[in-house]
């Protein structure tokens, strides 16, 4: 299994417009992050997890030329606006199967209705073909995935285990019968915003507290924001088995 990280950032994306704050200004590579989202591919198939605003941009980056499945994990803008940009992807291989709880389908025909036009669809538009996400096991092909329910202030949001690999983002609180589907992971990947405290997201102290209890082989941290400082900074305070997810990285399971 090979997961590469199309975007690590937070809502904004780093740098900000128009910011000059020194993270933004940063000449590392791994200070520039687009917003948040992964490709997983395994046994020949790829899934996305989320389709944000950098869509376009990621697939070119990482020269991706299929997609088997879009899995959300909620309805935020920095987590699907670039659903109109699958087009390349329609084209080539029909109609996309697309799975989120049912309020995030609800959330996408109304921003993407002309996606989900059944009768006089313009014949340009992309077709997807949408599959309810409830809290429980399901397939894509062979691959069995586990949501995992975690709360982002009050909303409700999927996190995604495949195999020994979970991937969770803007969580802020998550129930300990969700954490029992995290046992013995070789990696985890979560979300950590900053170092202040946030309403609706986890800061660093809470990621590294979470990461304690679930206690992967390995962590990767997401969802940054440039308050978070600058990624050669806060890397050497992380634990020995937590690092900083960046753009492009790829790891392989
Ligand atoms: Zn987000
Ligand atoms: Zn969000």
């Amino acid at each position: 299994m090979k997961v590469t990280f199309l975007g690590t950032g937070t809502s904004h994306g780093i740098p900000v417009i128009g910011s000059n704050h020194p993270v933004c200004l940063s000449k590392d590579e791994r200070d520039k992050r687009l917003r948040v989202s992964i490709l997983v591919e395994v046994n020949g198939y790829s899934y996305l997890i989320d389709c944000g605003p950098d869509f376009r941009q990621q697939m070119l980056r990482c020269k991706c030329e299929k997609i088997d499945a879009i899995l959300y994990t909620h309805e935020h803008s920095d987590h699907v606006m670039g659903l109109d940009d699958i087009r390349p992807f329609y084209y080539r291989q029909g109609d996309i199967p697309i799975y989120a709880h049912k309020r995030v389908l609800k959330s996408l025909r109304k921003r993407f209705d002309y996606i989900f036009e059944t009768g006089s669809k313009y014949p340009g538009a992309p077709t997807v073909t949408p599959h309810v996400i409830k809290n429980s096991p399901f397939q894509i092909n062979d691959q069995e995935i586990i949501p995992i329910k975690v709360k982002h202030l009050d909303l409700q949001v999927f996190g995604y285990r495949f195999n020994d690999f979970a991937y969770i983002t803007d969580m802020k609180t998550i129930k300990d019968k969700e954490i029992e589907k995290l046992k013995n992971l070789k990696v985890l990947v979560v979300n950590a915003l900053r170092i202040e405290p946030h309403y609706s997201h986890l800061n660093l102290d809470e990621a590294l507290e979470f990461i304690k209890r679930v206690n992967p082989e390995k962590a990767y941290l997401t969802h940054i924001s440039y308050n978070l400082g600058f990624h050669a900074d806060v890397e050497k305070t992380l634990p020995n088995n937590v690092f900083l997810a960046y753009d492009n990285l790829e790891i392989t399971l």
